[in-house]
């Protein structure tokens, strides 16, 4: 059984792969040939999840899933969401991108806010959706190294530290992509 993950990066799709049932047979984008960017027009979460999963299923013909992330910040009514790659101009950098949430976020107490991963999976034709969130707080500055992207500006509810100061593992244990993953990997087992 072959399934394609809507991803052109090898990290993510190594990630997974050990979790899936042993009949299955994950590929990357690359590893079926496709090198374009996929579009994401959408604006919301599932619409960019459901439209890049449906095209790469409409060309390839195989079960297949893609996943879109945002950061949701409450004060900001929910921004950056689902422009949160691109929320500091075009760059995409994570520095330009923290830069403006602390400046918009400055003048606010609220300082809550979730991460939030849609996978969309088309299954023999048939689109499922599974949604991760976890909740926590906007730091006042960056703290710590690792991750990536806002990690560095997010601490998680319940633990004194930004992501970019957890473990892989232990950040995969409680975000929103490890958890919308679990919900994944269990439609998959049963399936
Ligand atoms: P994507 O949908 O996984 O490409 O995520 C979109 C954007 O959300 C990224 O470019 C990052 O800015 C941000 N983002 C997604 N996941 C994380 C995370 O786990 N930590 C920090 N930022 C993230």
């Amino acid at each position: 059984m072959q399934l394609i993950m809507a991803s052109q990066n090898p990290n993510k799709i190594a990630e997974i792969a050990p979790f899936l049932p042993e009949a299955m047979t994950l590929q990357s984008l690359l590893d079926v040939g496709y090198t374009t960017e996929l579009e994401e027009t959408g604006t919301t979460l599932e619409q960019n999840a459901s439209q890049k999963a449906w095209f790469v299923y409409r060309k390839f013909g195989t079960s297949c899933f893609a996943d879109d992330t945002g950061l949701e910040v409450t004060a900001l009514n929910g921004a950056p969401g689902v422009y949160s790659a691109r929320y500091g101009g075009p760059e995409r950098t994570a520095q330009k991108n923290i830069d403006r949430l602390l400046r918009e976020l400055a003048p606010h107490t609220d300082r809550s806010a979730q991460f939030r991963t849609v996978i969309s999976l088309i299954w023999n034709g048939v689109e499922h959706q599974f949604e991760g969130v976890v909740k926590g707080v906007i730091l006042h500055e960056p703290v710590g190294i690792g991750g990536f992207g806002y990690d560095p500006i997010f601490q998680p509810d319940g633990d004194i530290r930004s992501f970019a100061q957890f473990s892989k593992a232990e950040k995969n244990a409680i975000s929103h992509r490890g958890r919308a993953l679990a919900k994944l990997l269990a439609f998959l087992k049963n399936h």
